[in-house]
């Protein structure tokens, strides 16, 4: 492996919306040297929150890239910054930055410690195997307590928390820290916006803690390595800080611990250490093993090395839409090497795409670039078609290296234009968000024409409008928003079609037998079975049968819901010499189809969501008895000191304006978060209501 991937990092900032990842970040792109002047949070000035109206929420949604430099150890690292979003509307976007990054820096405050949402990100990159290093931030807080939160990753994460820093002095006192393994203590310069720091003494009431923290260490470390702890033994002193920082750096790869730093972003104490310690401790694309995908001609398994010569494949993780340059696709390269003017495969697609040209993001400058190498990621544009997850290749060399499903959008309203002028803008603009996220879809209601739009939640839909107006100059007006719902049927039935036409000339023709009935458990979409005997409907007809079904479920009977888990199984049929044709049987089956739903009893498909509620004991009853009247099931409650996290399912129909909701129950104690489970059949004793309420009759 080339020493250019040793010296990259990908790396993710995940934390708890509020607990300084913007300004860390800030202070990151300062001190790397790319951006001249701190931007702050509350002026509204922060580089990576690019977007207009992130900059008003104050959360980082969108999951862009921006490329670092750091000197370390006169070495040049490049670190990629991948932004992840917090909001957990936004899951998808955080599982697939997930995807492509190699390691994380988790951002904890130091008051509030390890908050609920900060556990759902936590859980993500346990999933996706992501190593992590710890920040304390927010040191400089009243109730600042570093010790707190190493116990909280250990209790409420069931992480292995290893403090290789502590503070010097708390809440305003707080001026430093002491380096645990170099057993020495830095302090930093007001005046330079902390971009100088140096060696202090370590102040002599740490002396004992120091060496205590310190002993523990040394003594974790010799436990990992025979060699070391013999040597160790015979003469304590005898372990060097390469020697412990190079089993650290395994134990953290192998996600056995996770390194604990501190300090105070917004003080300008810390960071640096930690931009070391990212290079430290967070693997390289070198320390991975070679990536694994399909190839999509054969199906099988195949391995891709992660060399600068292998063939070229790399993942799309992102599209956006920039003022300037129009379509512009972040990816990350596994593989091979890109270069700008080569022309690629999209594998999802099928199609081939050339690049016009390739550049990296430094904060909000784009820097043009002629090529991009294995283990590095950049942006392209000059796609016609590409979304978010898709997979580039060379021609000749296609594998398929995400096959990760989107969660299905739960909540849609109808859009239309506030001016009739802009409805050809209005079209060509939700296209282009669809593309960027896959969580958001855009369809036209059969019966009203209406444009209904769905996505992942009622901030997620709230923002797009948002962007509509403000990127695209759209002004909207925006229905109610509503439950996405499903239909589907609850019994089976075998139904016989014919469909014949007869026009003076060449008429249509076409018989069909078919069962219709429920899919088995959990699947979803249409499950299509050709059972015909060999030959009796030639197979260009028995694809027409199948396109038919697939566009007659899409407005269902009850009230023109998409619809889903259904299996169909063709039994039998039969052609006229010359007037049968795929058309003539995908009519059949449309038809067919609506007249067999007649005799099949017909159910409404509603979301169901997982919703975490963290309290104080004080609320847990008030906050059952809520649910309970909002259809929810309990499915855990647990306690821990002084709160209680209760673990629910609640179909989405009952959970608009919960979190306002909750604030009254409880004054505003409570945190929640929702995240879509799954779809399950509305009871039928309340079915007349729901649909009333949908159709209003
Ligand atoms: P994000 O939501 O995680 O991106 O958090 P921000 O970086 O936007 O920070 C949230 C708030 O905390 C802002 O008002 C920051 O000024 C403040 N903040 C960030 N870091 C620190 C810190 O180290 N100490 C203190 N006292 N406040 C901080």
């Amino acid at each position: 492996m080339s020493d250019k991937q040793r010296q990259i990092r990908n790396i993710g900032i995940m934390a708890h919306i509020d607990a300084g990842k913007t300004t860390t970040t800030e202070r990151i792109l300062y001190y790397t040297g790319k951006n001249h002047q701190i931007g702050e949070v509350h002026e509204g000035t922060a580089t990576m929150d690019w977007m207009a109206q992130e900059r008003e929420r104050g959360i980082t949604i969108t999951s862009a890239a921006t490329t670092v430099f750091w000197k370390y150890q006169n070495e040049d690292f490049k670190i990629n910054i991948i932004d992840t979003p917090g909001h957990v509307d936004f899951t998808v976007e955080v599982e697939r930055s997930l995807r492509i990054l190699d390691g994380a820096v988790a951002i904890f405050c130091a008051v509030g410690g390890v908050e609920p949402q900060s556990e759902t990100v936590w859980r993500q990159a346990d999933r996706y195997l992501v190593p992590r290093i710890s920040f304390v931030n927010k040191m400089d807080r009243t109730g600042a307590d570093f010790f707190t939160v190493v116990d909280q990753l250990k209790d409420k994460l069931n992480a292995n928390p290893i403090p290789l820093q502590l503070p010097i002095g708390e809440e305003d006192g707080f001026r430093g820290v002491v380096d645990l393994i170099r057993n020495k203590a830095y302090s930093w310069d007001e005046k330079s916006k902390g971009e100088k720091f140096f060696e202090i003494e370590i102040p002599e009431d740490m002396l004992e803690q120091v060496e205590t923290y310190r002993t523990e260490l040394i003594e974790g470390v010799v436990e990992e390595d025979d060699v070391l702890l013999e040597r160790f033994l015979e003469d304590s002193d005898s372990i060097s800080e390469e020697e412990m920082t190079e089993i650290i750096r395994k134990a953290t790869l192998e996600m056995r611990i996770t390194p604990v730093f501190c300090g105070s972003s917004l003080q300008n104490i810390g960071v640096q250490p930690l931009l070391d310690a990212v290079i430290d401790y967070l693997p390289s694309p070198a320390d991975l093993k070679d990536v694994e995908g399909v190839n999509p001609d054969t199906g099988n398994k195949e391995v891709r090395e992660r060399k600068e010569e292998a063939p070229f494949s790399a993942l799309a993780f992102k599209i956006a839409t920039d003022p300037f340059m129009g379509r512009l696709a972040f990816f990350r390269v596994y593989s091979g090497t890109l270069k700008a003017g080569d022309v690629v495969l999209n594998v999802n697609t099928g199609k081939r795409e050339r690049i016009a040209r390739l550049m990296q993001m430094h904060a909000n400058k784009q820097i043009p670039l002629e090529a991009i190498e294995a283990g590095d990621i950049g942006a392209a544009v000059g796609f016609k078609k590409i979304r978010t997850g898709d997979t580039l290749t060379e021609l000749k060399k296609p594998i398929l290296l995400d096959t990760i499903t989107f969660p299905e959008p739960v909540i849609s309203s109808a859009v239309e234009p506030k001016k009739q002028d802009d409805v050809e803008k209005l079209v060509v603009a939700l296209d282009k968000l669809s593309e960027e996220d896959p969580t958001f879809t855009v369809r036209i209601d059969a019966e009203t024409g209406q444009t209904i739009i769905s996505g992942m939640g009622e901030l997620h839909l709230e923002i797009l409008i948002d962007r509509l107006c403000r990127e695209f100059n759209i002004n909207c007006n925006q229905g109610r928003p509503q439950v996405a719902y499903k239909e589907t049927i609850g019994s089976g039935v075998e139904f016989h079609k014919v469909y014949k036409k007869q026009t003076g000339g060449k008429g249509k023709f076409a018989d069909i037998l078919f069962e219709i009935e429920p899919a088995e458990d959990g699947k979803s979409g249409l499950e299509f079975v050709d059972k015909s005997k060999g030959g009796v409907i030639p197979k260009a007809f028995v694809l027409g049968v199948e396109k038919g079904f697939k566009s007659a479920m899409i407005n269902g009977p009850l009230a023109g819901f998409q619809m889903s888990g259904i299996k169909i199984t063709l039994k039998d049929g039969s052609t006229h010499p010359v007037d049968s044709d795929a058309l003539a049987f995908e009519i059949a089956a449309i038809v067919g189809f609506k007249e067999a739903l007649k005799s099949v009893k017909k159910l409404l498909l509603e979301p169901i969501m997982k919703l975490e509620v963290t309290t104080p004991d004080e609320y847990v009853g008030d906050i059952t008895g809520d649910l309970n009247k909002r259809r929810g099931q309990l499915s855990d409650i647990e306690a821990k000191i002084g709160v209680q996290t209760i673990k629910a399912l609640v179909p989405m129909e009952r959970m608009f304006g919960y979190v306002t909701a909750l604030r009254t129950i409880t004054s505003g104690r409570a945190l929640s978060s929702l995240e879509f489970s799954h779809y399950a059949p509305l009871p039928e004793n309340i079915l007349g209501e729901v649909l009333y309420k949908i159709r209003g009759y």
